[in-house]
């Protein structure tokens, strides 16, 4: 058996050093829990960032999975199969939209409906304006759309056609709308960006300026859509629908898949030739988020991760009032919180994470403002009872 040790000198010595790994070799999950090369057990409240929102392993999706792989893997998206078309009907049923595109990833979700929103409006108007402090992934355009010019050193000249608006500032989009304008871009809650709701009155100011001024409403809900917010998308609680909407994470708890929803009207722009993906809605990755979905949708589920989340966040505020002088408050919506940290927290964030780590406990510092917590939707209140205690003990040390 291997050891944490020997498979990261491995790994280290042939991976394009992009990621600040912590030292474990995962090797073994099951619902809130991980196991490492070394046998210790983790209760993760990462989830893959976002992803395995019925938590690792769940049997039913590992049963599409095995089920699906025995029968077909993979075909051209030139011939029909059953899987995507069951998950495409899925979205659609649940959501403002009447046709979804499949892709493999968030970005590639993004990039889909950039395209879209772009030939939809047509010639000369190219223009997407995103917000500052957002993220929407890591291919050029999408880095481009990021408005956060950490991600940007070093990679220009980037694609044209992003510019940024200030957090909050709904007079700033006005101002920045021209004739070369085609769609307003933003998360509904930013996850990346340090767990930061946009307000309900925010986004429906933005709604009203879009339909105004005729651009097309995309909201990333890469992070926030299938549930993490305690509706199935995080739109149902704005009052509000967006003209095309991205997601991907949970979509297929831990297999790689992304989607692009939107309307009968937008969607005609595209017609065969003008996009396309190789792998998107692959039979064995659309059967995993059919069986994810049918779990998330079934009566009881959502509601429960509203209570449960709204448990987590009753704890957060009493951990945050403990501890005046490292936390801030509490922000989120459903099951993605985050603890937001004062100026002594914030220089502890990633000595915070580390701590938890080494003590089995699995979280992320966001945006270099909060300690994120997006634990699977399935988490129960004794999980959360033992990792808020943790946190308590940990903060305490400081
Ligand atoms: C993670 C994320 C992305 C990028 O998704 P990838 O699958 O990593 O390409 C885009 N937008 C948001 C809001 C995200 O959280």
């Amino acid at each position: 058996m291997i050891t944490n040790e020997q498979l990261k000198a491995r790994a280290d010595k042939v991976f394009v050093a992009t990621y600040a790994r912590f030292p474990a070799a995962m090797i073994k999950g099951d619902g809130c829990r991980l196991w490492d090369a070394d046998g210790r057990e983790y209760l993760d409240f990462l989830s893959g960032i976002a992803v395995c929102a019925l938590g690792h392993c769940h049997p039913a999706v590992t049963a599409a999975i095995c089920r699906q792989a025995a029968e077909l893997v993979h075909v051209s998206n030139l011939y029909y199969t059953e899987p995507q078309t069951r998950l495409a009907e899925l979205l659609v049923a649940n959501s403002f939209a009447d046709k979804v595109f499949l892709a493999n990833s968030g970005a590639e979700a993004n990039e889909a409906a950039i395209k879209l929103a772009r030939i939809h409006a047509g010639e000369g108007r190219y223009q997407v304006i995103s917000l500052a402090g957002s993220f929407h992934g890591r291919t050029l355009a999408t880095v481009a759309a990021t408005g956060q010019t950490r991600f940007h050193k070093g990679f220009d000249p980037l694609p044209e056609g992003f510019v940024h608006a200030p957090f909050g500032d709904l007079a700033a989009i006005e101002e920045l709308i021209g004739d070369q304008t085609c769609a307003v871009l933003c998360e509904p809650l930013q996850g990346e960006g340090g767990v930061r709701p946009l307000e309900a009155a925010y986004l429906q100011g933005i709604r009203e300026l879009c339909t105004r001024h005729g651009l097309t409403l995309i909201f990333d809900e890469v992070q926030t859509g299938i549930g993490r917010t305690g509706t199935l998308f995080a739109y149902h609680q704005m009052g509000i629908q967006p003209d095309i909407m991205t997601v991907a994470k949970a979509l297929g708890n831990g297999l790689p898949i992304g989607a692009m929803l939107t309307t009968d009207a937008i969607a005609a722009a595209f017609t065969p030739g003008t996009h396309a993906s190789t792998f998107g809605g692959n039979p064995v990755v659309a059967a995993a988020a059919v069986a994810s979905l049918e779990i998330i949708l079934a009566e009881g589920f959502l509601p429960g991760v509203r209570r449960r989340g709204m448990y987590f966040q009753t704890q957060l505020q009493q951990l945050a009032a403990r501890f005046p002088d490292l936390a801030e408050g509490v922000r989120g919506l459903g099951m993605i919180l985050g603890l937001v940290l004062t100026e002594k927290g914030v220089a502890l964030g990633s000595d915070i994470v580390k701590k938890m780590f080494e003590r089995g406990f699995l979280c992320n510092f966001a945006g270099n403002v909060a300690l994120r917590f997006v634990p699977p939707l399935i988490v129960s209140e004794e999980e959360i009872d033992c990792f808020i205690a943790a946190l308590a003990d940990l903060l305490a040390e400081y």
